[in-house]
């Protein structure tokens, strides 16, 4: 379910709710678009109830939330889960595990330097804490059963903190006025916490080309940017916008929609993967090896927008295996009818041993060796496909590729 987000409005200071995944605020009052830059991970903190003690300073527990596709690739094959959940960061006797319905049955605020508190830190590393949420979901090996790779696929990794006031010698959950933790009992833990840290700040940019000062076209969960006025496109990245070379393969006039994928291209020494050929041969594709495959380095075609994971799995490792059926890629100049990109790449590149995965005709040459098998020399663009309407589907010609045009819509919601 979607995390909603109340925020101001940092030219007109009008509060705006917007969706946890929206990395662009537009305001309702003043009409000013802004870019939400950050260095990691959004911060937010579910709103206290004011209590007796006002002045209080309060101390906030920190929750991981993951909302995402989390794989797991074991003997028996690939099983995956649509996972949405919030964990325990610190833990202390007395917190519950995780927050529950709670973040999505309020409106969360943003945390800036405005905030007084204090701040747990996490004591535990984030990859144990998705983990964890993986086995409450039941995806780990059951006895015995061999893991040889799992992948966290995220739309949205974000810390909500959960603030807390003392009271005699408990900590008192902030929200609903419930004792939680018996300091007493508790003295080794330490809860002093440390104030907001700088580097937790969220930046608001104006959405102008860098270049030309014009203002670039783009809706609020997109993550590419283009301008207009001088063809040029932006990627939302960690430290601003940056500009993307993206390209295109055109497609024919009965072409409704372009669909972009991350194209990386990478060396998987572990596996003998080097080239277009390596791979095919590497995972048993019934196909004769053709002539050129060998001088054409392997590329993983990872869909750059966000899909249910069966869906993603599929199209990912159709277009990956066909690569080769398809038209050469060009320079792309603004069109009309490209999808909006909102898988961030980051996330994107965590799919290579999946796809390596889904693609093996025989699990044995290919599973075992996932743990071992680090990408290397990776290089990445942004290119779009054309495809065609077929009524209830998105149909690529070429690559025979199809996403039910109900799934992509969902995608949009996930
Ligand atoms: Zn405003
Ligand atoms: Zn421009």
């Amino acid at each position: 379910m979607e995390i909603r987000v109340e925020q101001s409005c940092p030219q007109c200071g009008g509060k705006i709710t917007l969706a946890a995944t929206h990395r662009l605020l537009t305001c309702p009052y003043c009409g000013v678009k802004n870019f939400l830059q950050s260095n990691g991970p959004f911060r937010y903190f579910l709103p206290h109830k004011p209590g007796t003690n006002e002045e209080q300073t309060l101390l906030y527990a920190p929750y991981l939330r993951f909302k995402g596709n989390v794989f797991l690739v074991s003997e028996t094959g690939i099983s995956y889960r649509i996972v949405d959940t919030t964990q325990e960061g610190f833990s202390l006797p007395g917190l519950p595990p995780s927050l529950g319905l709670r973040p999505q049955a309020m409106k969360l605020q943003r945390l800036n330097a405005e905030n007084p508190g204090r701040f747990l830190r996490l004591s535990r590393e984030v990859p144990v804490i998705l983990e964890k949420a993986a086995r409450l979901n039941n995806l780990t090996g059951k006895g015995g059963k061999n893991v040889y790779h799992r992948a966290y696929i995220g739309e949205d990794v974000s810390y909500i903190y959960l603030p807390m006031r003392r009271k005699n010698s408990f900590l008192i959950d902030a929200v609903t006025n419930t004792e939680l933790v018996d300091c007493t009992k508790n003295s080794s833990y330490p809860l002093k916490g440390s104030a907001f840290n700088s580097r937790w700040q969220v930046n608001f940019l104006a959405t102008l080309c860098p270049r030309c000062g014009w203002s670039l076209d783009g809706e609020d969960d997109c993550l590419v940017l283009s301008c207009q006025n001088c063809d040029t496109n932006w990627y939302l990245g960690r430290k601003g916008l940056e500009q993307i070379h993206c390209r295109i393969v055109p497609g024919g006039s009965d072409t409704a929609l372009y669909l972009a994928f991350w194209k990386i291209s990478a060396h998987i020494p572990a596996l003998k993967i080097w080239s277009f050929a390596d791979f095919m041969e590497r995972t048993n594709q019934p196909v004769l090896i053709g002539r050129l495959w060998k001088e054409r380095v392997m590329s993983f075609w990872i869909p750059a927008f966000k899909l249910r994971p069966k869906t993603f799995l599929q199209t990912a490792s159709r277009v990956s295996i066909d690569q080769w059926l398809l038209a050469k890629d060009q320079d792309l100049h603004t069109l009309p009818n490209l999808y909006p990109v909102t898988l961030p790449f980051t996330e994107a590149r965590q799919a290579l041993k999946l796809i390596l995965a889904a693609t093996a005709v025989s699990r044995n040459g290919i599973f075992p060796h996932l743990p071992g098998a680090q990408a290397e020399n990776i290089t990445a663009k942004l290119v779009y496909l054309p495809f065609i309407d077929r009524k209830h589907d998105w149909l690529q010609p070429r690559t025979g590729s199809v996403i039910a045009k109900s799934v992509l819509q969902l995608g949009r919601l996930l």
